[in-house]
């Protein structure tokens, strides 16, 4: 069957859905890859290596003969419309947010696999890229703050003086949060970190950091390991029991997120009027609505405090910006899901095996993820 990897429509984005690695990893299967030339370029991958591991590399993909198309990236509604009924695709499709490209492959009869929808499950991990492509995001981030802050992140002690350690508080200990708390550990920065799940405290203590504990009563525990939003009222008591903690670092990240819905507001534009001058934030969540009152994604803010001002980071697109090592783990993702339906060559998906059932968006004609069926009316 063929296979095409093409170049990511999306301005801006760098990274690719297959290397030259997973090529091999997929020929081996007996799959046939064909590369859109250029299509690994940004990456670091070039057309050379891709050839090499056994792909052929062509001017542009023959969308319409494809059996499997591998994105990063949703694909737009036309790239859906080009491709052959029952062909499979596979990558991260926002379902959400992309609602006419989700109309457009259940109207082609596309069986598309959207890997946000993979269950969170141990036998799927290999095949998680919303973890990797955290993994990425939560690395970044203590990077993007690093060089925006005026001092140094580990304790000196020179002849000089002593310089003593940046704090870092971390709001939302997931994959990026907890990958954030390891970063800053190993800049020498003291951090602490705060989610509302119970699992989370043993989980950041395992990175280095100091669990914060608000003690918010009940656990916002929901399914599948996710938090739940919490109410309005324990929003608010939360927002309120941070704000000396917030006061009191000179690095904020926040990634908090509730599944399905807009990111929880934790800390409010008096809360960062409250830093001291040369502080930065930096909100990942800025996409979804942002962590931090007045965010705005992609842009940098300088918010005025006493003494100068603090650096307010709408953070976007952080896994495109490392693309090489964030297309790597991604690639293999794919790969490690597209081996997991392969079978003597051929794709065949089985709608017995929970991964495969639960990643699936739209499938003969239909949409089966239920959530994106019920927002499509
Ligand atoms: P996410 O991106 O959905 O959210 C990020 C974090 O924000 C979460 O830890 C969440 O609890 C937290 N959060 C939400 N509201 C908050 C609030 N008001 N205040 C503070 N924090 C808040 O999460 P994720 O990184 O995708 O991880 C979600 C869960 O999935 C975690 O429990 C993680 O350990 C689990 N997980 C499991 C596997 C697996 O294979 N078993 C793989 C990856 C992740």
């Amino acid at each position: 069957m063929q296979v095409g990897v093409g170049r990511e429509q999306r301005a801006g984005e760098r990274r690719v859905a297959a290397t030259p690695e997973t090529v091999q990893q997929l020929t081996a299967l007996g799959l046939t890859l064909v590369v859109e030339s250029g299509a690994g370029t940004e990456a670091g991958f070039a057309d050379a290596a891709f050839k090499e591991a056994g792909a052929t590399v062509i001017s542009e993909l023959p969308l319409a003969a494809l059996d499997v198309l591998l994105h990063v990236r949703p694909l737009a509604p036309e790239t859906a419309a080009r491709l052959r009924p029952g062909a499979i695709t596979v990558g991260l499709a926002s379902p959400a947010s992309e609602l006419p490209t989700v109309r457009a492959l259940a109207a082609a009869g596309i069986t598309s696999f959207a890997l946000e929808l993979l269950p969170r499950i141990s036998r799927a991990q290999s095949m998680d890229a919303l973890t990797s492509q955290s993994l990425v995001t939560g690395y970044r981030a203590v990077l993007e703050a690093a060089v925006r802050y005026p001092r140094f992140f580990p304790l000196y002690m020179t002849a000089a003086g002593t310089i003593p350690p940046a704090r870092v508080l971390v709001l939302g200990a997931g994959v990026a949060g907890l990958q954030a708390i390891g970063t800053a550990k190993r800049l020498g920065a003291r951090v602490s970190a705060n989610d509302i799940r119970a699992a989370s405290a043993d989980e950041v203590a395992s990175m280095g950091g100091t669990f914060i504990n608000l003690d918010l009563d009940a656990a916002a525990e929901g399914t599948g390991g996710y938090a739940r939003a919490l109410g309005e009222d324990r929003a608010q008591r939360q927002r309120s029991l941070l704000a000396p903690h917030v006061a009191a670092t000179d690095i904020l990240i926040t990634t908090a997120a509730i599944p399905g819905r807009a990111a929880p507001l934790l800390v409010t534009t008096d809360m960062v009027a409250g830093m001291r001058a040369g502080s930065v934030v930096v909100d990942l969540a800025a996409e979804s609505g942002g962590n931090v009152e007045g965010v705005i994604a992609g842009q940098d803010i300088q918010v005025p405090v006493d003494g100068g001002s603090v650096t307010l980071v709408g953070l976007q697109d952080a896994a495109s910006a490392m693309p090489s090592d964030a297309s790597r783990l991604f690639a293999r993702n794919v790969s490690n899901f597209l081996a997991l339906m392969t079978d003597g060559g051929t794709v065949a998906p089985d709608f017995g095996d929970d991964v495969v059932a639960g990643t699936c968006l739209t499938h003969g004609g239909a949409v089966r993820h239920s959530a994106t069926a019920a927002a499509l009316g």
